[in-house]
């Protein structure tokens, strides 16, 4: 009998054709509508292997009831949304996609960093509203790219590469991780400092971590307090790493400058959320690795982890936390 697999999303073609190959193979059929909880327990319940988006809670209660389930192969780098000890317990193997990423989710990275600075939203609202009546001096002035201090939280495989083009900007660039990258450190030129000098030296705070017990709200009151007036906070890692309630205050009060959020604690989030009245926010709806090769690679690659552990073996992307 072949092994069956549900999958949260319609994925391409491609890919699920390949699974069908080898298993019993059952997809939530939508693109934009995620797959009620209703439904995910009940398929959770029957099958070996489940391929889901970050968009699903596989939580305790779900896990409990998955009495077959091999594997859970998340198309994401973060896994934030699966309860990984949970899973251990019960001898599920939990996957990620890391790394086919990385370069997409640096630029756009990179993109809301310069659009924030630069005020680019606002700017074309401006001129599309009919407010462009002459150029004058100081009309629509942001804060300076090149030359400024960029302080990364975070430095792994994206905070690395974000590195990489702030120092094709002239940046100064500080980081700080729980630990030290020395290599890193000498071949891109950056200075590893404690966290309150990071915030304190920083224009450009950019939070790269994951989303965890240690990280959630990293960024809060007494934090955003020690950066600088001018300074620009972006966030393209997880919501929850950064308190709302205090980056709402913190924005609104101009303790800081402005911030770009590619990501929210809830998602998608409420249009009717405080945050988006501020004029000094730059929103995207978590777009971080939404280039059309990089989300193939990531479906190619959980497919590929899915298949590896039901066919018996070791999948390259376990997550061995
Ligand atoms: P990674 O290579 O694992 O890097 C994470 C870094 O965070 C590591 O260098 C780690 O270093 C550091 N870190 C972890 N806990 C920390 C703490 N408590 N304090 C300070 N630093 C800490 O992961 P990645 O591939 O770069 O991805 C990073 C995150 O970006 C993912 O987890 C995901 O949530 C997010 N992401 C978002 C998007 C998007 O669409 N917006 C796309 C891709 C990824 P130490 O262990 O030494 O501290």
């Amino acid at each position: 009998m072949k092994q069956k697999v549900y999958i949260t999303r319609k994925l391409p073609d491609e890919i699920v054709d390949r699974m069908r190959e080898k298993y019993e193979v059952r997809m939530w059929e939508e693109e934009e509508i995620p797959v009620p909880r209703e439904v995910l327990e009940k398929e959770s319940e029957q099958v070996d292997g489940l391929l889901c988006l970050l968009t699903e809670q596989m939580d305790q209660p779900l896990l409990k009831n998955a009495n077959n389930l091999k594997v859970v192969a998340n198309m994401a780098v973060g896994y934030n949304n699966i309860d990984v000890d949970e899973a251990r317990a019960r001898g599920v193997v939990v996957t990620n996609t890391p790394g086919v990423l990385t370069e997409t989710t640096a630029d756009l990275t990179f993109a809301l960093l310069m659009a924030t600075a630069r005020r680019i939203p606002e700017a074309s609202e401006y001129l599309r509203h009919g407010k462009w009546e002459t150029w004058s001096p100081m009309q629509l002035t942001g804060q300076d790219i090149h030359g400024a201090t960029l302080g990364i939280i975070g430095l792994g495989r994206i905070g690395e590469a974000v590195a990489r083009r702030a120092k094709g900007f002239d940046m100064n660039v500080l980081y700080h991780n729980r630990s030290r990258h020395h290599e890193v450190e000498e071949a891109l030129d950056l200075q590893y400092v404690e966290f309150d000098e990071l915030l304190k030296e920083s224009d450009f705070v950019c939070v790269l971590t994951p989303l965890t017990k240690e990280t959630e709200n990293m960024i809060g009151r007494e934090q955003l307090a020690k950066m600088k007036k001018t300074a620009i906070l972006i966030n393209t890692a997880r919501g929850g790493i950064v308190n709302e309630d205090a980056l709402y205050d913190a924005l609104k009060n101009y303790d800081i400058w402005a911030a770009g959020l590619d990501v929210f604690a809830k998602e998608p989030v409420s249009v009717k959320h405080r945050l988006l009245t501020l004029p000094n926010l730059v929103t995207l709806p978590h777009i971080g690795s939404a280039s059309i090769k990089t989300r193939m690679k990531m479906a190619e690659v959980a497919a590929m982890n899915l298949m590896c552990v039901l066919d018996g073996g070791e999948a390259p992307n376990k997550i061995r936390e």
